[in-house]
């Protein structure tokens, strides 16, 4: 298949590789020039996207999507399919939609679950929100590029689940990271408390998956100097849009809001941008109630 890749960094580059080594012509364009392994290098999102089956974007927000969008949709081919993999809100992965299927192409929105160690190894989930004819089109590549692909509804509908994920994972990640900065105040060992919560009924992916405390529980970011892994302004991006949504719908989100507010301060206020998002546990450590 031809496939047009636009957006390649640090997720879209090994997601572009993996389908060029499964045998795909895959032509890619970034905007900061940027390349992937076998993928052949267009002059801008608009011949990347010519001639192409599908074609993939993989960028940071929903503002550019549309920008690139505008560039795109015009030079695909009638009935090829433009799948965006970005996390973005609602509202623009819809207004792409309408603008993609009035020209006569397919859709899907298809945001990703398992970070740039599931885009290099082909493990990522996908959640996807389309027609069912596009969304089908586009699975045997969600097959190349991860390991499950859920069908979650209409346009805009991926990206609904995705947030939901993530506002999910913001709160159940600070709920860890506070109850071990509680522990060590109460002369809880650390090991102590994993064996005991991830085999009890705080467990979660933020504490058996992706532990929080260094050397504690499976290799995480934790154990690199909170490196990212998931970039804690990242996680604020995504807040940000679950906030966004439930305003938009009137939904009361009151742990989102808290997640989103506590990522805004670490972000902005102090010194959590660049670092993993569960660098929140020595935030906290450090901190008393005032
Ligand atoms: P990134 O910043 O590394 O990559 C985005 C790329 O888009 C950059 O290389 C940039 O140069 C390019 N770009 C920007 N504007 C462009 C334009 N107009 N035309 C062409 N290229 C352009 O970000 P990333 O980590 O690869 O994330 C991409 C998306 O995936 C984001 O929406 C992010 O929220 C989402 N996501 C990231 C992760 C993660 O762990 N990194 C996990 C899941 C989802």
């Amino acid at each position: 298949m031809k496939i047009g890749f636009i957006g390649l960094g640090n997720m879209g580059a090994p997601m572009a590789a993996n389908l060029a080594k499964a045998g795909h012509e895959v032509i890619g364009f970034d905007a900061a020039g940027t390349t992937a392994s076998g993928v052949a290098v267009a002059a801008s999102s608009a011949e990347a996207a010519q001639g192409a089956e599908v074609v993939i974007t993989m960028l940071p927000n929903g503002a550019i999507l549309r920008s690139v969008a505008s560039d795109v949709v015009p030079a695909m081919t009638q009935g090829a399919v433009l799948v965006d993999c970005s996390t973005v809100d609602v509202e623009s992965a819809r207004a792409v939609a309408d603008l993609a299927t009035k020209a006569g192409l397919g859709f899907v929105d298809a945001p990703v679950s398992g970070g740039t160690i599931g885009a290099e190894a082909g493990t990522l989930t996908f959640m996807a929100g389309g027609a069912q004819e596009a969304f089908d089109r586009a699975a045997p590549l969600f097959d190349i590029m991860g390991q499950k692909a859920v069908h979650c509804g209409d346009a805009g509908a991926g990206q609904a689940a995705k947030i939901c994920n993530n506002m999910i994972l913001g709160a159940t990640m600070i709920a860890t990271c506070e109850a071990f900065a509680l522990a060590d105040k109460l002369g809880l060992e650390r090991q102590k408390m994993f064996d005991v919560v991830s085999t009890s009924s705080g467990y979660s992916w933020s504490m058996n998956a992706y532990c929080p405390a260094p050397g504690v529980g499976p290799q995480s970011p934790a154990d690199n100097g909170y490196e990212p892994g998931f970039a804690a302004d990242l996680m604020l991006k995504d807040l940000r849009l679950s906030q966004q949504a439930a305003e938009a719908v009137d939904a009361d989100t009151p742990m989102g809001a808290v997640a989103a507010a506590l990522y805004a301060q670490f972000v902005e206020e102090e010194d959590g941008k660049g670092r993993d998002f569960s660098a929140m546990l020595p935030r906290l450590a450090a901190r008393g109630r005032g």
